[in-house]
């Protein structure tokens, strides 16, 4: 057998292989067609698995014209095995049939699973190689482990690609992945990235690392493994085309982060002035975890969330006045020699938006919550001179947090009696589908209520206050006052606020439509693409 062929990626890489490749999934022809003919202007780059059609062999013929129509398509061919994660039934010589006629049919890459090819005799699988790219794959659906292991094993046999799948436990594994790619790409033609939802990471800055390509899905809802992001993300907020070896990276850290819009706000005011960087999720379940990461990928800057706002400053260099008075840093600047400096944006997130609108020495101010945003107002308000009040469901915390900053304390009882210039939301009470509001109608005793709570826009508190019109402040405007500081602190250029308050609004709004729309459908009229592309935990893929 030969050592390596190189005859189908050189002839990819004369076409200039996209960094992203989409699956195509369907039950039958007509279907995965549709969803082709759907993709294909944008994303050229495409999977299709026929082992989800119900007859493969029968497709074929449907999927040679779509090919034959579509010249600027590259496609792969996968027919994996139930007994690989896949969905075909068949054996190990049917799967080979069906690539050898998918071959003969114009795709110009076939992908099969290292087992299959361990069970082939040499001639049959030349006689496959010989007609087409070989893509030998591995998937690794519990860890990211003995990848060197399942190198040596994949590269007894010739091929054009080796592809490796692993599952990230935890953000290091993503490093793991990286540090494989950049070893053995000068020798082999690769393809690696973990699955999971911790392995964001290798699946944007794999391809810098030395993956030729990597996997991105169709839209959300269609995703075929936790973690998976769509292609329409890796190309617009993560711009994957263009990472390269200068690409600086940042980040939100925490647990969870799931939901953050911090990557969608980033990566937009990145995009907006021109900055060579790329912005990620990193679903950190320890602090350990995030820092040996930190130190290793290098990452430049990171946005701290909960649960570490507290616990990372203690892992810092330095880091400014206010910052340490307040205890809690949401702001992380890696310099080149590696040390770590720390800031607190949140006390701009707050005090911009309220001294847009008035003064803040000698204004009443009352801050419901004693947790880490009101530890931030506080301090950050009485800096400035306001005269703060806070309560909080457990006094004792809110007694604390007022002796520390030097702030008065107030009963609840005691509320409804005051009346205040601003009153600020900072407890999670509003939040998501949580439809209640932290103060009672007769509390709302201000010129000013701003609920730091941002999703959705539309709190009961902010309803509550329109009604009695008082003047409300969203907590979006936190949102992006404290990303915008992050932003300059990393970039040393002004943040385009703007476009950063744009991207969010418009994802917020694109996310409660969907939510709206999921909410109004019966579980049995939910989409079909769901229905179809749905597969057991042990066949996620990418
Ligand atoms: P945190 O440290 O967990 O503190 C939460 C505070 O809310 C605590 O004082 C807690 O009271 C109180 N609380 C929690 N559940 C409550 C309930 N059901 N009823 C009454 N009080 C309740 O959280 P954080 O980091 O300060 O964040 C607070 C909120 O601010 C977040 O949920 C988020 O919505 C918002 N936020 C907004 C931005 C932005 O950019 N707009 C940024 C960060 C946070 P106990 O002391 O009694 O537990």
């Amino acid at each position: 057998m030969r050592a390596s062929s190189s005859t189908y990626a050189a002839r990819i890489r004369r076409f200039r292989l996209p960094r992203l490749c989409m699956p195509v999934v369907g039950p039958d022809a007509s279907a995965m067609i549709e969803r082709a003919e759907s993709m294909v202007r944008d994303n050229p780059f495409m999977e299709f698995r026929l082992d989800y059609l119900s007859q493969p062999a029968t497709a074929l013929p449907k999927l040679k014209s779509f090919l034959e129509m579509h010249p600027e398509a590259t496609a792969i061919a996968t027919c994996r095995r139930a007994v690989n994660g896949g969905k075909f039934r068949g054996s190990v010589a049917a799967e080979l049939n069906l690539l050898l006629k998918a071959a003969d049919s114009g795709f110009p890459l076939v992908d099969l699973e290292l087992q299959s090819v361990a069970a082939l005799k040499t001639e049959d699988l030349q006689e496959l190689s010989n007609r087409a790219g070989l893509i030998i794959s591995h998937h690794n659906f519990r860890s990211t482990k003995k990848l060197e292991e399942q190198l040596a094993e994949m590269s007894k046999y010739p091929a054009d690609f080796y592809k490796i799948v692993s599952t990230a436990t935890n953000l290091y594994d993503n490093v793991v992945m990286m540090k494989f790619l950049e070893a053995h790409s000068a020798k082999h033609e690769m393809v690696g990235l973990c699955m999971g939802e911790q392995g964001i990471i290798s699946r944007v800055l794999g391809v810098r690392a030395g993956s030729i390509f990597t996997f991105g899905a169709a839209t959300r809802g269609e995703e075929t493994a936790p973690g998976q992001v769509t292609a329409s993300e890796l190309r617009d907020t993560y711009r994957i085309e263009t990472v390269d070896a200068a690409t600086q990276v940042y980040g939100v850290a925490g647990d969870p982060v799931e939901q953050s819009l911090s990557p969608v706000m980033m990566n937009a005011a990145f995009r907006r002035e021109a900055v060579n960087a790329v912005y990620l999720s990193l679903h950190a379940k320890s602090l350990k975890d995030l820092l040996a990461c930190v130190h290793t990928i290098p990452i430049r800057g990171l946005s701290i969330t909960m649960p570490y706002k507290q616990d990372i400053v203690k892992e810092l260099e330095n880091s400014d006045p206010l910052t340490r008075q307040i205890g809690a840093c949401n702001t992380v600047v890696r310099s080149a020699d590696g040390k770590l400096y720390g800031f607190n944006t949140d006390v701009a997130g707050v005090l911009v938006p309220l001294e847009q609108r008035l003064h803040l020495a000698g204004a009443r101010v009352l801050l419901v919550g004693a947790g880490g945003v009101a530890r931030a107002a506080a301090f950050g308000l009485k800096f400035k001179g306001a005269e703060v009040f806070i309560t909080n469901r457990t006094p004792e915390k809110a007694q604390a947090l007022a002796r520390q900053a030097k702030v008065k304390y107030i009963k609840r009882a005691d509320v409804a009696k005051q009346s205040f210039d601003v009153i600020i939301n900072a407890t999670p009470v509003g939040m998501g589908n949580n439809k209640q509001s932290p103060l009672e109608e007769k509390e709302l005793n201000a010129k000013f209520v701003f609920d730091l709570v941002y999703v959705p826009a539309e709190t009961k508190l902010i309803k509550m206050a329109r009604a009695k019109n008082l003047q409300v402040i969203p907590g979006l405007e936190m949102f992006v006052q404290q990303g915008a500081r992050q932003f300059e602190i990393w970039s040393g250029k002004p943040a385009p606020i703007a476009e950063m308050a744009y991207v969010v609004s418009k994802t917020l709004e694109r996310r409660a439509a969907e939510e709206a729309l999921e909410e109004k459908k019966p579980s049995a009229k939910r989409p079909s693409a769901k229905k179809v592309v749905r597969k057991p935990k042990k066949t996620a893929r990418r």
